[in-house]
């Protein structure tokens, strides 16, 4: 099922896209059922938004091998977390704001985890039960922000910084996905999730022995190589196999 969160006739609903079709789903993330008396809603009559709406967002750094060759960094003995705000998040309709304070905008296209329920020392051959889907999320970075501090709270936790959608696709094993980050149309991070250095099932029982995870968080897994920079008027797509392709553009300061 594609899960998708969106605005209809003055109200912010769930529902499951099928083709160009949604049907209005109620009730708690782990046990979503179709809303009493729901009529299929033309998918062009909505605006989407951000399919999860995280109380947090728990991202990983240098998790593909490449990327920490990149970054001149060694590869981690355990994964590196760090966390965006929830405010930072923006749905696939919605403007990245490249703002003053930096002169380095990067894009870094990401696998992310949406979790389902409560999970608190989960083992990970259990890591799935906990587990609603995956949707596409773009850290974004202002990267000589990052390079200046030694926590990454500010160059990661912009108002835009972690657009995320465009569906939290719930049948999909994402240990094998083919992830491609475009910038205007062409091609500038291409990977697989099997490179990843953490696993998905891993990083769910890793941050769960830390920090409980509540219904609707979000884990994004890392970006791999091609990280690079964005300007006002870009439009920037993380397209991953099985999920779908979040398209957002860079506008300026408002
Ligand atoms: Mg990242």
């Amino acid at each position: 099922m594609k899960i998708v969160r969106f605005r209809y006739e003055d109200r912010d609903r769930i529902g499951a896209l099928e083709g160009d079709r949604i049907t209005e789903l109620d009730g708690p993330l782990d046990a979503l059922k179709p809303a009493a008396g729901a009529r299929p809603i033309a998918l062009s009559a909505v605006r989407l938004l951000a399919p999860a709406t995280p109380g947090k967002i728990v991202a990983v750094g240098v998790n593909y091998r490449d990327h920490a060759k990149e970054m001149g960094r060694e590869l981690p003995a355990e994964p590196m977390l760090f966390i965006k705000p929830s405010t930072a998040v923006i749905g696939p309709q919605d403007g990245i704001v490249y703002p003053p304070q930096t002169r380095r905008l990067d894009y870094e296209g990401e696998l992310a985890i949406v979790i389902a329920r409560t999970a608190k020392n989960v083992e990970e051959k259990d890591a799935r039960r906990y587990v609603l889907g995956y949707t596409c999320m773009n850290d974004v970075t202002a990267r000589d922000l990052q390079r200046l501090d030694v926590q990454f709270t500010r160059a990661k936790g912009f108002d835009t910084f972690a657009p995320l959608g465009p569906v939290i696709e719930t049948d999909l094993d994402p240990s094998d996905l083919q992830i491609e980050t475009r910038l205007n149309g062409e091609t500038r991070q291409k990977s697989r999730t099997s490179n990843l250095i953490f696993g998905c099932d891993y990083l769910v029982s890793f941050i769960s022995r830390i920090m409980t995870l509540l219904a609707g968080d979000v884990i994004s897994t890392g970006t791999p190589s091609g990280v690079g920079p964005m300007q006002v008027g870009d439009t920037v797509e993380v397209e991953i196999e099985k999920i779908g392709c979040l398209r957002n553009t860079v506008v300026p300061p408002r």
